[in-house]
C-alpha cells in the first residue's frame, strides 16, 4: 500500500499594488462579481481607475428570459453592481452570449479597448478548461476560454503597432504598458489581494445581479450570495496567511 502524500498549495503572493488604471475583461454580467469585485471594491477605495468590458450583454443566461429582453435587464444589474465597488465605466462589445468565438475579431476589440484605456494591469476570468486543478474538475464554458486567452493575447496585441494596423488609422496608438494580466478564479492562482475591506460591498455588487440569482437557486439570494462570496474568501485565505482573499495568477509582462 503507498502512502498518499498530500500536497499543500504554495502561499499566495501579495498582488501588486504599484498601478493606477486596471481595465476588467471578461464574457458576462456577472464574472466579476463571483468573487473578484471585493479586490475591485478595495482598489477604488485606493484611488484607483477600474473600467469594466464584456464581451456580451450575458442575455442567454436565463431560461425563462427570451435574450431580447434578457440583455437590458442583465446590462443594468451589470452597471449597477460595478457602481457599488466605484466603477462608473462599463463597456459592452455585443459579442454573442453563449457562443463567443476567440479569433482574430475578439483579439482585435480587447486590444482597441486597452489602447484606449491605457491599464497598467489586466483583469480577466479563468481561461482553462476546468474550475479546479486536479482530473474530472467542472468544465468551464466555451465562453470564459475565448474571452480569458484572448484577453491574454491582446495586451501584446494593444502594444504592437503593426498587429492591427487599422486600430492606429483609427487614431488609437498602441499601448505598451500592460505589466500584468491577472486572471480570477484560475486553477493555479499565484497572487492575492485581501477580500476584508471589500467584502460586503463584494456581496453587495453580486446581489445587484438578481434577476439572474433568483433563476438560479432557490435559495434567499442574500443568504446565497453571501454563503458563496464568504466561502472563496475563507478558502482563499488558507494559503494567504489566514486573510480572507481574493486570489489571481498574475501573468508578468
Ligand atoms: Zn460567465
Amino acid at each position: 500500500m503507498s502512502e498518499k502524500i498530500e500536497q499543500t498549495p504554495p502561499a499566495l503572493e501579495p498582488m501588486p499594488e504599484d498601478w493606477r488604471r486596471a481595465l476588467a475583461v471578461v464574457a458576462h454580467p456577472d464574472d466579476l462579481e463571483y468573487g473578484c469585485a471585493a479586490a475591485i471594491a478595495h482598489w477604488t477605495d485606493g484611488g484607483r481607475e477600474v473600467a469594466y468590458l464584456l464581451a456580451t450583454r450575458g442575455e442567454a443566461g436565463i431560461d425563462t428570459l427570451d435574450p431580447a429582453a434578457c440583455a437590458p435587464v442583465r446590462e443594468a444589474e451589470q452597471r449597477a453592481s460595478a457602481a457599488v465597488v466605484g466603477v462608473e465605466t462599463v463597456e459592452f462589445l455585443d459579442h454573442r452570449d453563449g457562443v463567443i468565438e476567440y479569433g482574430i475579431g475578439l483579439r482585435r476589440d480587447i486590444a482597441a479597448a486597452i489602447r484606449r484605456h491605457k491599464p497598467e494591469l489586466v483583469i480577466t476570468l479563468n481561461h482553462r478548461d476546468t474550475w479546479s486543478p486536479g482530473p474530472g474538475g467542472p468544465w468551464n464554458t466555451p465562453d470564459h476560454l475565448a474571452v480569458g486567452r484572448a484577453t491574454l493575447d491582446a495586451a501584446a496585441d494593444a502594444g504592437n503597432r503593426w498587429i492591427f494596423p487599422e486600430l492606429t488609422e483609427q487614431g488609437l496608438e498602441p499601448w505598451d504598458g500592460v505589466r500584468w494580466v491577472a486572471v480570477a478564479g484560475s486553477t493555479t492562482s499565484t497572487h492575492a489581494v485581501s477580500a476584508e475591506p471589500g467584502l460586503e460591498r463584494g456581496i453587495e455588487s453580486l446581489l445587484c445581479h438578481r434577476a439572474y440569482i433568483e433563476a438560479l437557486t432557490d435559495q434567499d439570494p442574500e443568504e446565497y450570495v453571501r454563503e458563496f462570496l464568504t466561502g472563496i474568501a475563507t478558502r482563499t485565505g488558507d494559503r494567504f496567511g489566514g486573510v480572507p482573499a481574493v486570489a489571481f495568477e498574475l501573468f508578468a509582462r
